[in-house]
């Protein structure tokens, strides 16, 4: 368990990225908004499908004020993990049923839930793959664990494996997976998920363990040009599904996610009531009602993302002409930038002076790289090349 000291500067002290973003919204004060290029957020630009709203007029003319706002099951709506089942096993041939689903407040309360819930020492490890998620380490310390780091892979941003396998130990609990990746891009390849599983099976034998795939999976839908998601939970059996609708349905502010524990888990009824019983310590109980029936009408329906495909062509074609090294993205909302210089601090403080405000992948674990998020406004991706050829040529001449 984490200190009272530790919350408090948890709580006082923003994060780089939310930094970043209230930064620009003083610069644009002094500067004008259409003068500052904000880059920083992860917050969807593309407005949830039709059916999210015609679902909550709907839902507020038919149903009585308990129904709609009252307190859920603990687990959720019946109803809506159910539905939930069945898209996953049309979708991906499964075969889950209701009760292995508990609702949440988004992806953060679903690792939140899976941390605790799996972690039973203070030895205890859950590794991540560079680069990552800056609150996975306020998540698993939360918990009481250890967040152990695998370097990135820099040239596919897939899995460094010889630098995984040295960092599993006996104390390794769980492996955090993001695909498609924040901040990368990158989506895992099925020959990437087919060896990590291969790996954790040979390591949980020779040691005698279980060792998790925690598959935090928010852009899940977000992927472009056709490339395949796998499906992690039909390579390896102790898988468990941290997902979120805040970017597929564009509902970052609705708070409203699940865990998936599979039948195939081992003792994974143990694991899912334990899961339920991190709900009860951290009163994640109960995700927001009217949003758990929204779900069962929208199930399977996203934004629009060829619209973040529009950008990400813009913007990757636009900074690749200009001279700069990026990593082209098949998934998410992100595209992440070699630095000019090694110091990618240094670089996105240089940056800001041309008001262009890139976040630096130091805290991402993958120093030497900015993230560019570009579920922004088309207009202001064209309207930031020339800031973007400034910061170059301060670079390259
Ligand atoms: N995991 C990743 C990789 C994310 O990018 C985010 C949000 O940006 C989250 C988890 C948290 O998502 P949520 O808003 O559903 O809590």
């Amino acid at each position: 368990m984490i200190a009272a000291e530790d919350m408090y500067r948890l709580g006082s002290q923003r994060s780089a990225i939310r930094e970043l973003f209230e930064y620009g919204k003083k610069r644009a004060e002094v500067v004008g908004v259409e003068n500052v290029y904000d880059f920083s957020l992860g917050n969807p630009t593309v407005p949830a499908p039709d059916c999210v709203n015609e679902t909550i007029r709907e839902l507020t003319q038919t149903l009585d004020s308990i129904s709609l706002h009252g307190y859920t099951s603990a687990q959720g709506d019946l109803a809506t993990r159910q539905a939930i089942a069945d898209y996953l096993n049309q979708t991906h041939g499964t075969h889950f049923t209701a009760d292995d689903f508990y609702m949440t407040m988004g992806a953060a309360a679903s690792l939140s839930l899976c941390f605790r819930a799996l972690t039973t020492s203070r030895e205890d490890e859950f590794i991540t793959i560079a680069p990552f998620f800056p609150e996975y380490r306020v998540f698993v310390e939360a918990a009481g664990a250890k967040l152990v780091v695998v370097p990135a892979d820099t040239k596919a941003f897939q899995i460094d494996f010889a630098a995984l396998t040295e960092r599993i130990t006996p104390h390794t609990k769980g492996v955090i997976i993001n695909s498609p990746n924040n901040p990368s891009g990158a989506v895992y390849s099925e020959e990437t998920i087919e060896k990590l599983a291969f790996l954790l099976r040979k390591k949980a034998n020779e040691y005698g363990t279980e060792i998790f795939i925690l598959a935090d999976e928010p852009y899940r839908e977000i992927a472009y040009d056709g490339v395949e998601v796998p499906f992690v939970t039909k390579y390896y059996d102790n898988t468990l599904v941290c997902y979120s609708y805040s970017k597929s349905l564009s509902l970052p502010g609705e708070r409203i996610g699940y865990v998936l524990v599979p039948k195939e888990v081992t003792e994974s009824r143990i694991v899912y009531a334990a899961i339920a019983g991190a709900g009860r310590a951290l009163g994640y109980v109960c995700a927001p009602s009217m949003f758990q029936k929204v779900l069962v009408k929208c199930m399977g329906q996203t934004g629009d993302i060829e619209l973040y495909k529009k950008n990400r062509d813009l913007l990757y074609e636009g900074l690749t002409k200009i001279g700069y090294e990026c990593f082209k993205p098949q998934g998410a909302f992100y595209l992440f930038v070699k630095t000019l210089e090694e110091d990618s601090d240094a670089f996105c403080e240089r940056a800001k002076e041309e008001d262009l405000l890139i976040v630096s992948a130091t805290g991402f674990g993958c120093p030497g790289y900015a993230r560019i998020s570009y579920c922004v406004d088309e207009d202001m991706i064209k309207r930031s090349f020339a800031a973007f050829e400034r910061l170059y040529k301060r670079y390259r001449t």
